[in-house]
């Protein structure tokens, strides 16, 4: 049985002082909720500052992004330690965003969310295919090269233990969502490769995550899909009371 996980990724918004006001009011907000995993990745500067102000409740801290190297000259880049340091628990590794526009590859992918584990933070590993690649029926095979080249390498309880989001590049931040069908489609294909090259187990472990223009008023039927395991959620996540509302219609 796998807990679902909601996960806010606010990209470049909130300022040091709006995400500890977010995390304070939607602390409050989620107090009473259970069996829900839920997070908020906030941009670098407010990750320690967010942490430290969810402190003792149920809402953890990921961070959007993080470099793989331990320590040196890497001029403006992250570590994974230094992310662990600020009290983040997961790390969101190759968002689209990331690989349409700062390059990242499938290579650069597996080399972050490697670092990740290593450092004792469970990666959360966007892949998913463009309009164009869905339009010429490549969805799958795009699929199918994100997992194995992002994961390659990869032992059966590091599968089991890491966050796969599957965010079909279309749906990102366009209002436009995958139908629940689409969605149940594609995680259904991530989970059967992940048992024909992972295993059984790490397959049934493995969380699921959709994203794509998710709201308080679609979270239910894309939940419903027995192979999503939650969402990873941005423009919605940016206000309390939407973000919240997802994290309580992730409840089936
Ligand atoms: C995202 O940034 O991962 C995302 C899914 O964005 P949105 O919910 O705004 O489509």
């Amino acid at each position: 049985m796998r807990t679902p996980l909601i996960a806010g990724n606010w990209k470049m918004y909130k300022t040091v002082a709006e995400a500890v006001a977010f995390v304070t009011d939607l602390r409050s907000a989620v107090k009473d909720v259970t069996g829900v995993d839920i997070v908020v990745a906030p941009a670098f500067t407010a990750v320690h500052a967010a942490a430290q102000a969810a402190r003792g409740s149920n809402v953890g801290v990921s961070a959007q992004d993080l470099y793989w190297e331990r320590e040196g000259a890497f001029t403006g880049e992250v570590s994974p330690a230094m992310v662990k340091e600020s009290g983040a628990r997961y790390a969101i590794v190759g968002h689209s965003e990331r690989r349409r526009l700062f390059g990242e590859t499938d290579a650069i992918v597996n080399r972050k969310a490697a670092a990740a584990i290593a450092a004792g933070l469970t990666p959360i590993v966007c892949i998913g295919e463009t309009l164009d690649e869905r339009e010429r029926n490549d969805t799958f095979d795009v699929l199918d090269r994100q997992v194995k080249d992002g994961l390659d390498g990869f032992s059966a309880d590091q599968i089991g233990a890491l966050v796969v989001a599957y965010e079909p590049v279309w749906a990102i931040g366009t209002g436009r969502t995958a139908t629940s069908a689409q969605a149940g489609e594609a995680h259904a294909h991530i989970r059967k490769r992940l048992r024909q090259w992972f295993g059984g187990e790490a397959a049934d472990r493995c969380r699921i995550l959709y994203g794509g223009s998710v709201k308080p008023d679609n979270i239910g039927e894309l939940i419903a899909e027995p192979d999503v395991d939650g969402a990873l959620v941005g423009g919605a996540s940016l206000d309390v009371k939407s973000f919240a509302s997802i994290v309580k219609g992730s409840l089936i």
